[in-house]
Parts: C-alpha cells; sequence; structure tokens
C-alpha cells in the first residue's frame, strides 16, 4: 500500500542519512539514492546489513562518490523460497480442457466439474486432473455409456407388460 512504500522510502532515507562515516552523504545523492535502497530494504536487506556492507573496508581516504558506488552497487535479494516455488516442477501434468465441461475449468483444472443425472456434481471424467492421473488412459469404467440406462428401463417396461 502507499502507507508501507512510503514507510518504506523513509527507512531507506535514514539509513542513508545516518551512515556511521566521516562524510555524510550530501542531501541530494540521499534523495537519488532512497529509491534504490527502498527496494533493497523491501528485497530483505536489513538497515543493518546494508550499514556494514557499505562501510566495511572503505579505505582511510575515501570520497563520497565511492560510498554513493557501494550504494547503488547493492543488488536487491533473491528470496530463496520464492524461488524454490517458481522452480519446482508440477508433480503431474495438467491434462487440457475437454471443453465440455464446468467453462471456469479452462483456466482452473480444479473446478472441471460436472453434473450427474441425479444433480450432484462430480469431477470431470475427461479432463479433471486428478481423475485423469488415477485412471488408465481411455478408461471409460465410470462413465456409463448414456444409451444403455434407456435400453435397460425399455427391457424393464417391457417384462413388466409382458
Ligand atoms: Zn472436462
Amino acid at each position: 500500500m502507499a502507507g508501507e512504500a512510503e514507510e518504506e522510502h523513509d527507512r531507506a532515507a535514514a539509513v542513508l542519512a545516518s551512515l556511521p562515516v566521516r562524510t555524510p552523504l550530501p542531501a541530494s545523492s540521499v534523495r537519488t539514492l532512497t529509491p534504490h535502497v527502498a527496494d533493497l530494504l523491501a528485497s530483505g536487506w536489513t538497515p543493518g546489513e546494508l550499514t556494514e556492507h557499505w562501510t566495511t573496508g572503505l579505505p582511510a581516504s575515501y570520497g563520497v562518490g565511492l560510498l554513493i558506488r557501494r550504494v547503488q552497487d547493492t543488488r536487491p535479494r533473491v528470496r530463496p523460497s520464492t524461488d524454490d516455488l517458481a522452480s519446482q516442477p508440477q508433480r503431474r501434468p495438467v491434462p487440457p480442457w475437454c471443453g465440455e465441461c464446468d467453462p471456469e475449468g479452462e483456466a482452473h483444472p480444479a473446478l472441471r466439474m460436472v453434473e450427474t443425472a441425479d444433480g450432484r456434481t462430480r469431477r470431470c471424467p475427461r479432463c479433471h486432473p486428478g481423475v485423469v492421473a488415477e485412471a488408465e488412459p481411455g478408461d471409460q469404467s465410470d462413465a456409463a455409456p448414456s444409451g444403455l440406462l434407456d435400453e435397460l428401463d425399455e427391457a424393464w417396461a417391457a417384462g413388466r407388460a409382458g
């Protein structure tokens, strides 16, 4: 939110202004560098780490330019957790949407549901990832051909009549 960004901005300016160095950064440099430092803080750097990173091993007769360059050269941290998550392969490939069940299923495989004759919903036997992964390819055992029930009804009716 805007408030958070402002807070980050203020923290960044404070870090730059309070560096334990002989010659503080000029206000104009602080202004220029503040957005960059705000990004660094947002990426996981702490003010203490940044201060140490920039001030450790400074030569006795350093110029402000060197300090500014160190700040500019500092890269945002990559959060390993996010990285791991993104690089993790999917356990199973998601089958393509069959085009016949819930239209939402095209974008959200978990929503690939079909309504049964008795009004209940079940996972689409053609394209729901859970069903397709469990079933053998081409296995239609749980999807009775619609004609079969009609035939049974007719046979039953015929039997009653006869
Ligand atoms: Zn489907």
